[in-house]
C-alpha cells in the first residue's frame, strides 16, 4: 500500500504515430472550462467593410498579404477546433466499437482529434500521463504494462502493450479497447489516462481485469468533472465502488489536481466479480463553443 504523491514531470516528449503526440483534453460541459479550441468562423457572411478613419465611408486600403495569411491561419484554426469538438462528442456518446469503426473509415480524422487534443492539453497546469509515468518510474521497471488508450510507452523502461482506436506505428495496437489481444492475466499495470470515453466504458476495465495478475495495479486518470456529482458527473465514490465490485481494491485516490482525479487500484489475489455491478455513467466531456 503506498499514497501516491506525484509530481509533474513537466516537459516530457510526447509520443505521436510519425512524431510527437500530445493527445487530447477533454473539458466539462459544464464546470472546469480550460480554454477550448475556438469556434468555427461563420463563412458565410463577409466582414463587415472598414471604415476610414476619416469617416468617409469609403473603404480602407486592402490588408497587407501577412494580414491576410494570418487571418487564414485564424480560420483554418477555428474549423479544425470545430472539427475537433466534433469527434471529441462522438467519442464520448458512442460505444468503442463505433468509436473503432468510425476511424477505421477514416483513419485521417485521428490526427485531426489528436491535434485538437494537444490543444487542449497544453492549458492543463499538469498532465495526468505525466503523474503516471512518475509513478511508473517509481516503481518496477520490469511491470508489464497494458496503456488502454495509449500515452506512456515512450517514456518509460517498461515493456508496454498500447493500445488506440488507430495505429500508424507497429508498437501500437488498433482495436476497441474492450476487445484486446492481449492474453489473460499477462500484464502487471492496466493504465487509462483519461480514457474511459465510450458509452460501455465499464467493458474497458471488464477486459482490463481479464488481462491483469493477480495483484495487478489498475491506474485511472479522469477528468474531474465526469466525476462531480454536483455538476451532473457521476459520484467518485460509486465509480470506486464499482471497480472494487470488479474484484480490486482501492489503494488510494489523488484529487490534488484541479483538472483530474486519479485512482489507483489493485487487483485482490482471488479476485471474483460481483454479480451485478450498479456502474454510474459518466459525464461526457464537451468543448463549449466560443
Ligand atoms: N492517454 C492519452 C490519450 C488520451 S485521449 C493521454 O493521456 O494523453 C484518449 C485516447 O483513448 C485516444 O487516443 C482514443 O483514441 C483512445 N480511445 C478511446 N476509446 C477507445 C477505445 N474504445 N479503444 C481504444 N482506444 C480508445
Amino acid at each position: 500500500m503506498e499514497p501516491p504523491h506525484e509530481s509533474a514531470a513537466g516537459g516530457r516528449k510526447r509520443r505521436r504515430r510519425g512524431g510527437d503526440r500530445n493527445r487530447w483534453k477533454p473539458s466539462s460541459s459544464s464546470q472546469q472550462e480550460p480554454p477550448p479550441a475556438a469556434a468555427p468562423a461563420p463563412l458565410s457572411s463577409p466582414p463587415a467593410k472598414r471604415r476610414r478613419k476619416d469617416g468617409t465611408g469609403q473603404a480602407a486600403a486592402a490588408p497587407k498579404r501577412g494580414n491576410t495569411s494570418s487571418l487564414l491561419e485564424k480560420m483554418r484554426a477555428r474549423l479544425s477546433g470545430g472539427h475537433f469538438r466534433m469527434l471529441n462528442e462522438k467519442l464520448y456518446t458512442c460505444s468503442g466499437q463505433d468509436a473503432f469503426d468510425y476511424f477505421k473509415n477514416d483513419p485521417t480524422l485521428f490526427d485531426v482529434y489528436h491535434t485538437g487534443y494537444r490543444e487542449q492539453m497544453s492549458h492543463w497546469p499538469e498532465q495526468p500521463v505525466n503523474v503516471i509515468i512518475n509513478w511508473l518510474k517509481r516503481h518496477n521497471a520490469s511491470w508489464t504494462v497494458a496503456d488502454f488508450g495509449c500515452a506512456v510507452a515512450k517514456n518509460v523502461e517498461n515493456k508496454v502493450f498500447s493500445i488506440d482506436l488507430v495505429s500508424d506505428d507497429p508498437s501500437v495496437i488498433a482495436c476497441d479497447m474492450a476487445h484486446t489481444p492481449l492474453e489473460s492475466s499477462s500484464v502487471d499495470v492496466a493504465i487509462f489516462c483519461l480514457s474511459l470515453m465510450g458509452t460501455n466504458y465499464p467493458n474497458y476495465l471488464e477486459e482490463a481485469n481479464r488481462v491483469l495478475n493477480p495483484s495487478g495495479w489498475l491506474v485511472i486518470a479522469e477528468v474531474r468533472s465526469r466525476l462531480d456529482p454536483n455538476n451532473g458527473g457521476a459520484d467518485p465514490e460509486k465509480f470506486s465502488k464499482a471497480i472494487i465490485q470488479l474484484g480490486f481494491s482501492l489503494v488510494s485516490k489523488d484529487e490534488k489536481n484541479k483538472m483530474f482525479i486519479l485512482f489507483y487500484f489493485k487487483k485482490k489475489e482471488k479476485s471474483k466479480v460481483a454479480k451485478s455491478i450498479d456502474w454510474p455513467q459518466l459525464k461526457p466531456c464537451l468543448y463549449k463553443r466560443r
